[in-house]
């Protein structure tokens, strides 16, 4: 699809990046089948195709509108288009794009500034976070039923004991997970010591910026970024193997460190090193000898793989062969590659849309009736939670026996 850059983009090298992805669509429509949006609205500007030819409209004429916004509003960010693809189109980084030039352009409406800034306000801040969930589990008994799924109880944390293996990697705590499901480091900590490798949770480390960014508040998202980089540094030069990320949310962002902040004269060599060294945990654990931890006669459970293990890091597969070797069995599921409505702070934004998208994912886990539905990030594991009537768990809580 060739696309002639409107004047005021041709010395604006990311609306360059962009017309180059923008060409690689071919408009075969293969990547409508497995969008959730266009599944569920059935609107051509609701799926990838139409989204594409939404930001070349942009990129060509500079005019952006409401209605552009809208549709890549209504856009979760799963990359369900990009496994499908068989251009290789890059639509994630097409639509950060989109979406910021539609944040600098267009007015949202004050409800929407005000759920907008809220959510940047407390989500990446772990105390600030821990404080309202603290409330919502002080007020669930009396909240009405509704609000009560949203209030996730408090978890049980059990201690972890002082890693003494010369093998160590730095545990990446981040922001909602450490404050609203801390079992999953704590039982990825004791985890990894049983396999000889020390779990070294960094103290100054904290949100990766993926709330800031993917609301599309880039410069924001940098500054968590680099505040992150000066944190974690000192720790990998005292010899951390790598940074473990048991939320794949966070994973994939930090993965993509290197190319965000490519442009950075201080920072882009040391993002692009966090990058190389980010791992996730399953990606980590499946290059060990499991064997320390294989159980026979666990019961099957429900297997929810997160869009950015499957579509962001490609490591659904690494995932289940770790299950698989630890002797945990699964049961059957339907429509993997779909996302399950969370979408960092979209389940908020779009409640509507988010939960149609989560009652089709719970009956497309519970097709077989599990006892457990287990997952890779926090926040598909919070959102599976407020209508899951099985418990929902990090998979390895499962191992931590
Ligand atoms: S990222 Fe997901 S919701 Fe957005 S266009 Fe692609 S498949 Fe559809
Ligand atoms: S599958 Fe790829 S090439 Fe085909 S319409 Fe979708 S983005 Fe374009």
């Amino acid at each position: 699809m060739k696309t002639e850059l409107h004047p005021e983009f041709t010395s604006v090298p990311a609306a360059a990046d962009a017309r180059d992805i923008v060409g690689k669509c071919v408009h075969c429509g293969f990547c409508n089948a497995t969008c959730p949006t266009y599944l569920e609205l059935g609107d051509e500007r609701d799926g990838p195709r139409g989204r594409i030819y939404l930001i070349r409209q942009l990129l060509e004429t500079g005019q952006a509108g409401v209605n552009t916004r809208r549709h890549l509003d209504r856009c979760l960010t799963c990359r369900a288009c990009e496994t499908t693809c068989p251009s290789g189109v890059e639509y994630g980084r097409l639509a950060d794009f989109g979406r910021e030039v539609l944040e600098r352009r267009t007015a949202r409406s004050m409800a929407d500034r005000f759920a907008r800034r809220a959510l940047r306000l407390i989500v990446p801040y772990r105390r600030r976070f821990e404080f309202l969930l603290r409330m919502g589990q002080v007020l669930r008994p009396i909240l009405p039923r509704t609000l009560r799924g949203k209030a996730p109880a408090r978890q049980q944390r059990l201690p972890v004991e002082r890693g003494t293996h010369p093998r160590r990697v730095i545990l990446l705590d981040g922001c909602a997970q450490a404050a609203a499901t801390p079992a999953t480091n704590d039982a990825a900590a004791r985890v990894l010591g049983r396999l000889g490798i020390t779990a070294v949770r960094v103290a100054g480390a904290g949100c990766c910026g993926a709330v800031s960014y993917h609301l599309s508040a880039h410069r924001e998202a940098r500054d968590f970024m680099r505040r992150n980089i000066d944190a974690l540094l000192p720790a990998i030069e005292d010899g951390a193997e790598h940074i473990v990320s048991s939320a794949s949310g966070c994973g994939v962002l930090l993965k993509d460190y290197g190319d965000i902040m490519r442009d950075d004269p201080e920072y882009a060599a040391p993002a692009a090193r966090i990058s190389a060294l980010t791992v996730d945990l399953c990606e980590l654990m499946h290059g060990e000898d499991l064997e320390p931890l294989r159980r026979e006669g666990l019961p099957p459970v429900a297997l929810h793989v997160p869009c950015t293990l499957t579509h962001g890091l490609g490591l659904s597969n690494r995932l289940r062969d770790v299950l698989a070797r630890c002797g945990l069995q699964l049961t059957e599921t339907r429509d993997d590659h779909l996302c399950c409505g969370s979408a960092g702070t979209y389940s908020v934004l779009q409640a509507e849309l988010s939960a149609r998208l989560l009652e089709n994912k719970l009956a497309a886990l519970t097709l077989d009736q599990p006892g457990c539905i287990v997952t890779a990030n926090v926040g598909c594991q919070l959102h599976l939670a407020t209508r899951a009537e099985v418990p929902v768990r990090h998979w390895i809580e499962l191992l931590d026996t």
